[in-house]
């Protein structure tokens, strides 16, 4: 019902795109700002090849309750509530898409060019509502619809999901910084492995010391939106915002303004997509779901680890003989970070490759900062190969495609609210607002069990 806009709204929109257009121009003309400095405004105080963490315990222990005490922001980030979303909700909260600072942003955006398709709604269930989408020709390409990774529109950044380089395993979480995350992290420093860290906005300005320590760890930083929503149920305003306000808050926490961001749930089409690369961010999704996030929830640890045994033995058995994979795991809680600790060193026996997806894709500027480069693939210290990836991932094998479409239809149907609601109660640390004090609580007892 929302895909056929009729001739009058379009004649509307039309017409509101020309009024539009000519207050831009106007806006233009007064003012240099161009969309794609929008990250110069950021004043931020970290050098992000020198990043020091605070001398306390809650960087250094390794007992969940201890790292995540509130404590006082880094003198290099001053957090004042006024001057970001509430936490947690839409990025428009608070005021944020009235400040003049984003109305700039906003305004330098061409929107009359913005592709003309509906927001999507979700159900009192949390899961999106698809009647009514021609799923089989997916004129948008919605990715929860069809897992889609191509545009269909010029102009738009085309996804990256999946390693070209064969025997490759992409390695990504999601949700972070989550604060009781040393033991994970110290690992990773001492293996030499590097991933790429999905960092939600309200989580990196709840817990900077811990996304100044995936940076000073020489992680793959990118942005995971501000509030963890489904991005397609979002109106332009809010999705920019969404993702503008996460940028900020990476870029002011640890010097560094990413280039990739990840939708939660992967839920993205072209809309959505249009927007982020008004921002040149470019999205990276997965071909492999490990479903970790419910481990211990609404999964058997045991489902979880045949998953990863399944993955493993992939690397060994030939499938990714001429591709790699990113796989989808999360530091969402200490579960999660533990059955990565324990599968690792699996898969790195199984796999040439253990890297950051911009290793994989031989990205080595995934940032704006021109300060911080990424060896190129090859020279990295887990490649095995000197083959520089090409710049376009290849199509994966049957069997893995297969796979991949019934890890989205899981993560689009039931699984959503639940790992929305999960992820609320493990982001607890923040004492900023009372109610936050009562998901540390929660926070505070999953952790002890
Ligand atoms: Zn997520």
């Amino acid at each position: 019902m929302y895909i056929k806009i009729s001739t009058v709204a379009v004649t509307v929109l039309q017409i509101a795109g020309f009024v539009q257009a000519a207050t831009d121009k106007t806006t233009t003309t007064s003012s240099s700002f161009v969309i794609g400095d929008y990250w110069k405004s950021f004043n931020s105080k970290v050098d992000p090849n020198n990043i020091v963490l605070g001398d306390i315990p809650q960087t250094t222990s390794n007992d969940p309750a201890t790292q995540c005490k509130y404590y006082t922001p880094p003198t290099n980030f001053n957090y004042n509530t006024k001057e970001w979303p509430n936490l947690w909700e839409t990025a428009t909260s608070n005021g944020m898409s009235e400040t003049a600072e984003f109305k700039k942003v906003y305004n330098a955006i061409d929107w009359t060019k913005a592709p003309k398709i509906a927001v999507r709604k979700s159900g009192a269930d949390g899961a999106l509502v698809m009647t009514g989408y021609d799923q089989n020709n997916d004129p948008d390409c919605w990715w929860s619809a069809s897992t889609c990774t191509k545009p269909k529109l010029e102009g738009v950044n085309e996804d990256i999901y999946t390693c070209p380089e064969p025997e490759t395993w992409g390695l990504t979480y999601d949700d972070g910084p989550n604060c009781s995350h040393n033991a994970f992290y110290d690992y990773l420093e001492d293996q030499k492995l590097k991933a790429s860290m999905f960092y939600i906005g309200s989580n990196v300005v709840n817990w900077p010391y811990g996304a100044q320590r995936g940076q000073k760890n020489g992680h793959h930083i990118a942005d995971h939106t501000w509030s963890h929503q489904l991005m397609t149920t979002l109106t332009n305003t809010e999705v920019l915002a969404e993702l503008y306000y996460t940028q900020k808050a990476i870029k002011m926490v640890t010097g560094v303004t990413p280039k990739h961001w990840r939708p939660a749930f992967g839920d993205v089409d072209d809309r959505v997509r249009w927007i982020a690369t008004q921002l040149d961010l470019t999205t990276i999704l997965w071909n492999l779901d490990t479903d970790d996030w419910a481990a211990e929830t609404s999964a058997a640890k045991a489902t979880v680890k045949k998953t990863y045994d399944d993955f493993v033995a992939m690397g060994a058995n030939g499938t990714f003989k001429n591709s790699g994979q990113i796989t989808l795991t999360h530091e969402i809680n200490n579960t999660t970070m533990s059955l990565a600790i324990e599968f690792l060193p699996k898969i790195r026996a199984a796999y040439k490759n253990v890297i950051d997806v911009a290793t994989c894709m031989n990205i080595t500027h995934p940032y704006q900062e021109d300060t911080v480069t990424f060896a190129p693939f090859g020279a990295a210290d887990n490649a095995k190969t000197s083959v520089a990836a090409s710049s376009v991932a290849p199509s994966v094998s049957a069997s893995v495609k297969a796979s991949t479409s019934a890890g989205a239809s899981n993560a689009s149907s039931s699984s959503v609210s639940q790992v929305a609601n999960s992820d609320v109660a493990e982001s607890a640390g923040v004492q900023l607002n009372p109610n936050y004090a009562v998901l540390a609580v929660f926070a505070i007892a999953a952790y002890a069990l």
